[in-house]
C-alpha cells in the first residue's frame, strides 16, 4: 500500500510535453462540445494480465482525465467468454491501483450492456440496417472480397426486418448451433473498407459467461460492443491503438445509424513497442502455459505484475510512458529506456548495502583473530537524510570473484597480488598469496595484509588506490539467493520469425546460491529494494523471500547503456 501513496503523489506532476491528443482535447474543450468535459476509458479484455503497452495506454487515458480534470473509466470488455476469466479481471484492477490511477466508481463491463447492446441490434433491424445471416464463417470471409475485388451479396441480406427479427430472437432463445447464424450490418459489400463490408455483429457462443453464467448465447462483437459502451457511458474521447483506425469508420457507422445521446470520438495513437520482448498478449500466455516462465508474474515478463515483482516502481513506469510520448506513427522503444527509468528513480531512493553475488574468501593475516569491529557505512549519498548505518568488519571477508585476478592485465586496477586497493567504507588491504586448491587448482582464499591507519578508507599519509571494492566479514554475512535476469528475447526480429520461441534467450534467468549479504539485509521485507553497490538494485521476491531464505530479484545494472545508445546516436548525427 505505501507504493500506492509513492505512485498517487507522484501522478500530479504534469511536465511532460504535449501531444497531438492533448490538443486535440484541448481544443474540444476550447469550444465547449461535451459541455468542456473530458472523459475517457481504459478498455482492457480480461482475457490476459496487462503489460507494459498496457500501461502505456493507462497513462495516457487516466493522465488525460487528470490534466483536463475529467474522469476515467476502467472498462472490461469482456465479450469473449472463451478466453476471459475472472482472475484476469482481479489482476487488471490490480495493476491499474499499482500504477497509481484510480477510476473511482466508475468501473464497468461491457456485460452489464448486453440487454441494452441486444435492444441496438433490434433497433438496427427494425431500421433494415441489420440482418441475419446463414452463411458459414467460411463463406463469409469468401463473400467478403478483398482489397483489389468487391464483395458479394449475403443471399440473406434482402430479409424482411420481421423476419430478421424473429430470426434473431431464436438466435438469443438458443435455438442454433454456433456458426449457425450470425447477425450483421447492412453496410455495402463494395466498400473499399474490408471492416464496412456487412460486419458480423453479434455471433453464437454457447458457453458460460463468467459474469452472466448462461443467459446469453449470443454475444456482441468488439466493433459493435465498443462505440455503444463508450456511448452509454458517455466517453467524449475514445482513444485506441492504430489498428483500430480501419474501424473508425464502423464505429461512427454505428452510433450515427441508432438514437444514441452520445457520440464520442475515436483518436488513435501509435502502440509501444519494445525491444527484446514480447508483448502480444497470445504470446505471453504460451510463454506461461508452456511453462517458459514461471507464470504471468515471472520478473522476466513485460507484464506489469512481472515488472512489479522484478521490483521496477509504479513512478518508473509512469515516468517512462510519458517520455516516449504519444505519436501517430509506430516505433519501437529501446528496453534500456525503462532501466533508465529505473536506475533515475532508485538511485534516489534505494538504500545502499554491500553483497557479494560470487564469494571469493579474503583473509586478513595481519588483523587480530578474534576481533571485529563496526564501520559507519552511508545508506545515500545522494540523500543524506538516509543516514548511515553500521557494517561489521572482521578477520575473514568476502570479496566478488572478479575482483580478483592472480595475473592480471594490465588496466585491471582491482586486487592482484602485491597491489593495494580500499575495501568500501573499511580500510586499504594489500594482497600478499593465494591459496589453491590442490586438484583444481582453483583460487580458494587470498591472503593480504591491511593497514590499521586507514580506517574508514582513507590513508594519512595521503596515499591512493586505485580502486575500491565492496566486501562483507564472513562471520556476520547472510546467505541469500540471487536471481539476475537477461532479456527474454535475443533480438527483436519477432514478427519475421514463425516461432518466437526460436529467439527466446535460454540463459534469461541465472540463479546464484550462497551469495554473501551484509547483515542489514535481514529486515528487508518482501518488495524492499535495495542498491547492491557496484552490482546493481535489486528487489526481495514478493513470493519466495523470506527473513530465513532471502530471495532477490536483480532489476537491472548500475550501468546505463541507454546513455550509451544515446551519445552514439548523437555522434552519428554530428
Ligand atoms: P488483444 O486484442 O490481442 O487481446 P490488446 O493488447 O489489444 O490485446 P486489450 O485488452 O484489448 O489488449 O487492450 C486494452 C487497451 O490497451 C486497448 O485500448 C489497447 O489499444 C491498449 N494497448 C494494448 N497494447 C498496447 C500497446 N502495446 N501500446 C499501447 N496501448 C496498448
Ligand atoms: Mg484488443
Amino acid at each position: 500500500m505505501k507504493e500506492n501513496n509513492e505512485a498517487k503523489n507522484q501522478t500530479g506532476e504534469t511536465n511532460t510535453p504535449t501531444h497531438f491528443i492533448q490538443n486535440i482535447i484541448t481544443e474540444d474543450v476550447a469550444q465547449g462540445n461535451n459541455n468542456g468535459n473530458v472523459v475517457t476509458r481504459f478498455p482492457p479484455e480480461p482475457n490476459g494480465y496487462l503489460h507494459i503497452g498496457h500501461a502505456k495506454s493507462i497513462c495516457l487515458n487516466f493522465g488525460l482525465a487528470r490534466d483536463f480534470k475529467g474522469k476515467c473509466h476502467l472498462r472490461l470488455d469482456d465479450t469473449n467468454p472463451c478466453k476471459e476469466n475472472v482472475e484476469y479481471i482481479g489482476s487488471i484492477k490490480e495493476d491499474v491501483a499499482w500504477l497509481g490511477f484510480n477510476w473511482g466508481d466508475n468501473c464497468f463491463f461491457a456485460s452489464d450492456y448486453f440487454e441494452q447492446l441486444y435492444s441496438f441490434a433490434i433497433e438496427l433491424i427494425k431500421k433494415g440496417k441489420a440482418y441475419v445471416c446463414d452463411l458459414s464463417a467460411e463463406e463469409i470471409r469468401e463473400y467478403r472480397g478483398t482489397l483489389t475485388e468487391p464483395g458479394k451479396e449475403s443471399p440473406c441480406r434482402s430479409r424482411s426486418s420481421e423476419e430478421n427479427i424473429e430470426l434473431f430472437q431464436k438466435m438469443r432463445a438458443g435455438e442454433y448451433a454456433n456458426g449457425e447464424k450470425t447477425l450483421r450490418a447492412k453496410i455495402d459489400m463494395t466498400s473499399g473498407n474490408l471492416n464496412m463490408r456487412d460486419p458480423v455483429l453479434y455471433r453464437i457462443l454457447k458457453v458460460l459467461h463468467h459474469r452472466t453464467g448462461d443467459k446469453w448465447c449470443i454475444y456482441p462483437m468488439y466493433d459493435f460492443t465498443h462505440c455503444l459502451s463508450d456511448s452509454l457511458e458517455g466517453i467524449t474521447h475514445s482513444i485506441c491503438t492504430l489498428e483500430f483506425e480501419d474501424h473508425r469508420p464502423l464505429y461512427d457507422w454505428v452510433l450515427d445509424n441508432l438514437e444514441t445521446s452520445c457520440h464520442p470520438r475515436q483518436i488513435e495513437f501509435a502502440r509501444l513497442n519494445l525491444t527484446n520482448t514480447v508483448m502480444s498478449k497470445r504470446k505471453l500466455l504460451q510463454l506461461v502455459d508452456e511453462k517458459i516462465v514461471s507464470g504471468w508474474d515471472d520478473p522476466v515478463m513485460p507484464t506489469i505484475s512481472g515488472l512489479r515483482r522484478r521490483g521496477y516502481t509504479p513512478a518508473s513506469i509512469r515516468n517512462f510512458c510519458d517520455r516516449i510520448g504519444v505519436a501517430k506513427r509506430d516505433s519501437t522503444v529501446d528496453m534500456a529506456l525503462l532501466d533508465f527509468h529505473i536506475r533515475e528513480d532508485l538511485n534516489r531512493s534505494a538504500r545502499r548495502v554491500m553483497a557479494v553475488l560470487r564469494p571469493l574468501k579474503l583473509v586478513i593475516d595481519n588483523y587480530p583473530d578474534a576481533q571485529s569491529e563496526e564501520l559507519d557505512a552511508i545508506n545515500n549519498p545522494e540523500d543524506p537524510s538516509m543516514g548511515t548505518r553500521q557494517v561489521p568488519f572482521s578477520k575473514t571477508l568476502y570479496i566478488e570473484q572478479e575482483d580478483f585476478m592472480e595475473d592480471a592485465p594490465k588496466k585491471y586496477f582491482r586486487l592482484t597480488p602485491g597491489r593495494e586497493v580500499r575495501l568500501r567504507y573499511a580500510y586499504f588491504v594489500t594482497c600478499n598469496s593465494v591459496v589453491k586448491d590442490d586438484t583444481t587448482g582453483e583460487i580458494t582464499e587470498i591472503h593480504c595484509s591491511y593497514d590499521p591507519e586507514t580506517r574508514g578508507g582513507t590513508a594519512p599519509d595521503g596515499r591512493k588506490v586505485k580502486s575500491t571494492i565492496h566486501w562483507v566479514s564472513a562471520s556476520h554475512a547472510r546467505d541469500v539467493e540471487i536471481r539476475l535476469y537477461a532479456h527474454l528475447l535475443l533480438d527483436q526480429e519477432t514478427e519475421t520469425k514463425k516461432d518466437f520461441k526460436e529467439l527466446i534467450n535460454p540463459a534469461h534467468l541465472e540463479v546464484l546460491q550462497g551469495c554473501k549479504a551484509e547483515p542489514a539485509l535481514v529486515e528487508a521485507a518482501p518488495g524492499d529494494r535495495f542498491q547492491f553497490e557496484r552490482q546493481g538494485y535489486f528487489c526481495a521476491d514478493t513470493k519466495d523471500h523470506t527473513p530465513e531464505s532471502p530471495v532477490f530479484n536483480r532489476i537491472v545494472t548500475l550501468r546505463d547503456t541507454w546513455k550509451k545508445i544515446q551519445n552514439k546516436n548523437q555522434k552519428k548525427s554530428k
